[in-house]
């Protein structure tokens, strides 16, 4: 124990002399700095070593391209294969899912009209390192289920068919005749589309309710309106992007539900999403079965610009989507087209 003890004090007492040394060195380092000379030389070392690190960088980045087989160089690589995934995410909610999907199966017909300018800014920048990647194969790190969005003739057939289960989701103004209200109307301030069908309501204390039975699978009810300054780095950086991502858009949503109505035979999955509200209803908790014109909570605008800046009675609109199997109805369609498709959705919901 002892010799240890004695150690320890002798370790203890070496630090204390290499500390104290040290210190003397620092301040007659910093004296001596007053020479110019001294000044000249230490820039002259720093700009040598700057030059060191540049060189050793590009060999760097050069050795990682050529030893792209390992798991090390793919990494980047999914990386660069994740800065589409979000758009692609994304794309279910807004404009790059034309993005990629044409880019992948060939263009499809149906979506030629209102979202293609900033998609069609990506498809080359996205297409070209594609071949160009020698044979490595990238580990998938986000799942996108890549899905060609219904023909207008489809879409109308799901439609018909979800019509006797469907009704309005709220007593507020049908928006049907105003392209800017319904899904693919342009989204200038978060660079993306709408996807959803916005009933205005234009005073508080409005119901949504469940366009069809189903069961909660989401709800959030205690949202917090971000300040309107950090709503708008979100925007800027949706701009920089030229694309919506993903939490973006939820954290747009204000409160919200989604509501799971199960898989319909021959049309597929089918989803319903209630934002914007002024308060969830307390009945409604995640799990449990809910059914068609059943309260889900009052419409409002929370997540919105106006929200954002503390004022709840501006503008309330229920914002209101329905997704096919991951994708909003409507998807790639023309105003005139998803018009018609939402128009034969509420074709038997009553009044
Ligand atoms: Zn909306």
């Amino acid at each position: 124990m002892k010799k240890i003890r004695h150690g320890l004090r002798a370790i203890g007492r070496g630090f204390a002399v290499s500390f104290r040394w040290l210190g003397t060195w620092i301040v007659k380092g910093l004296r001596s700095l007053r020479s110019v000379r001294v000044l000249l030389s230490i820039a002259a070392l720093a700009a040598a070593f700057g030059i060191g690190i540049l060189i050793s960088q590009i060999w760097w980045s050069d050795s990682a391209d050529d030893a792209s087989s390992t798991s090390q160089a793919s990494s980047p690589q999914t990386g660069s294969s994740t800065t589409s995934d979000p758009a692609a995410t994304d794309g279910d909610p807004s404009p790059d899912t034309s993005a990629n999907l044409p880019a992948d199966p060939g263009a499809t017909s149906g979506e030629s009209d209102s979202n293609e300018e900033p998609a069609a800014a990506n498809p080359p920048d996205d297409a070209d390192p594609a071949p160009a990647v020698p044979g490595p194969d990238p580990t998938p790190v986000v799942v996108v289920l890549d899905q060609k969005p219904p023909t207008y003739e489809e879409a109308l057939a799901v439609a018909a068919a979800l019509a006797p289960h469907t009704i309005y989701p709220s007593e507020c103004n049908s928006p049907l005749n105003n392209p800017d209200l319904m899904p693919n109307a342009p989204r200038a301030y978060r660079s993306g589309i709408h996807q959803g069908v916005d009933f205005q309501c234009f005073t508080l204390g409005r119901s949504a309710v469940a366009a069809l039975d189903g069961r909660v699978v989401l709800a959030v009810g205690n949202y917090q309106d971000p300040d309107s300054d950090d709503r708008d780095e979100l925007l800027d950086i949706a701009e920089t992007l030229r694309a919506t991502p993903p939490f973006t858009l939820l954290n747009l949503y204000g409160n919200y539900v989604v509501i799971d109505h199960g898989v319909f035979q021959f049309l597929g999955h089918v989803v319903t999403v209630y934002a914007h509200l002024h308060e969830v209803d307390p009945d409604i908790r995640v799990g449990e079965r809910i059914q068609a014109g059943q309260r889900v909570g009052e419409i409002g605008n929370r997540g919105t610009h106006a929200a954002a800046n503390g004022d709840f009675y501006v503008d309330p609109h229920l914002h209101w989507e329905i997704h096919i199997d991951n994708l909003y109805l409507g998807a790639g369609l023309s105003a005139g087209q998803t018009r018609e498709v939402y128009t034969t959705l509420f074709s038997e919901a009553p009044r």
